[in-house]
């Protein structure tokens, strides 16, 4: 028997837990201020995170030794050996309480691959919290969510989902106030590398010979979330990568323009891209913007959602 099942025979008298499955969610960036890189290659954040009712699911079921299946239409995308971070999330947690992660995890994969809406990380905030469930090791949350820090930058915000600020390079969460918003997305062909737009921000910054200022999260952008207003939102929405996507990915600026045509309020890349993010006022202006981009021909799916959603949750 692997150290997990004698651990977990050893709970005793609870009946044994076969199978535990978590819901976590995408992320669109409102806001994505960057600063300058440090010498350790990472740039400072100020993020302003919202998760967005796009979800993941990842079930975690006792097994042999450490698996990981996926499913789903980006299926063949995913990893599937010891680099998908929900296998990571499982080795670091089983690593810490002297477990063998014999565990088989499976992920249902909604959230584009490579799409900058975080979908890795959800996996790897999903398998924590499951896999923790799963071993009855009940953890804190700030145990988990150091756990996840370690996994990635987005990953601490993919387990409390909602709307927070992110500094440090995001993993430094403060929640935010938010009311609720009505989102499309559109999904583009391939993804795009989260590394290699960084480093096309930084070669953009080093022609443009500009001084980066330390970033901020604008206090308009703030208020509008907190208030709930989608026209001041639209109007504070920011992404310093966007420039570095749309120079690695031209062809998203018709994306952006299809939907902004069709009535959004306003048109961003989400995060690294190459998924466009369009806020709209309400759910009928969404299946509107979501009939239209798809008509359009400028991107792969589309999908509706609101913000904020809550965080990895057992399903
Ligand atoms: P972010 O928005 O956090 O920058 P992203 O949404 O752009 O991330 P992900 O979907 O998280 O990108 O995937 C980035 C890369 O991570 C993938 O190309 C893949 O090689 C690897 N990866 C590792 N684990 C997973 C996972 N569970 N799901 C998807 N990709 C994963």
């Amino acid at each position: 028997m692997s150290a997990a099942g004698a651990g977990a025979a050893a709970a005793g008298a609870a009946p044994a837990v076969t199978a535990v499955t978590v819901r976590v969610p995408a992320k669109v960036n409102a806001g994505l201020a960057v600063g300058a890189a440090r010498p350790d290659g990472f740039h400072d954040l100020a993020n302003v995170f919202l998760a967005v009712s796009l979800y993941d699911e990842v079930t975690a079921t006792p097994a042999d030794t450490l698996t990981v299946t996926c499913s789903g239409p980006d299926a063949d995308q995913v990893p599937l050996d010891r680099t998908n971070l929900a296998a990571r999330a499982a080795e670091l947690l089983a690593a810490r309480h002297g477990l063998d992660p014999a565990v088989h995890l499976h992920i249902a994969k909604n959230i584009p691959v490579a799409g900058g809406m975080a979908g890795g990380s959800a996996d790897g905030a999903g398998a924590l919290l499951a896999c923790d469930l799963l071993w009855g090791l009940g953890s804190s949350p700030a145990e988990l969510l150091e756990i996840c820090a370690e996994l990635g930058s987005d990953v601490p915000f993919s387990l409390v989902g909602g709307a927070a600020l992110g500094t440090g390079r995001g993993e430094q969460l403060a929640p935010l106030e938010s009311g609720i918003f009505h989102w499309v997305f559109a999904v583009a062909d391939g993804g795009l590398s989260t590394p290699a737009v960084f480093r096309e921000f930084d070669r953009l910054a080093a022609a443009a010979g500009t001084e980066i200022p330390a970033p901020l999260a604008a206090p308009d952008l703030l208020a509008a979330l907190a208030a709930g207003d989608p026209d001041a939102l639209a109007a504070t929405l920011l992404n310093d990568l966007q420039a570095a996507a749309l120079s690695l990915r031209p062809e998203l600026a018709r994306t952006l323009d299809a939907g902004l045509d069709a009535g959004a309020l306003a048109a961003l890349v989400s995060g690294s891209g190459p998924t466009t993010a369009f806020l709209v006022r309400d759910p009928e202006s969404a299946a509107k913007v979501a009939g239209a981009l798809t008509a359009s021909g400028t991107c792969r799916a589309t999908s509706v959602a609101t913000s904020p959603a809550p965080g990895a949750t057992r399903h």
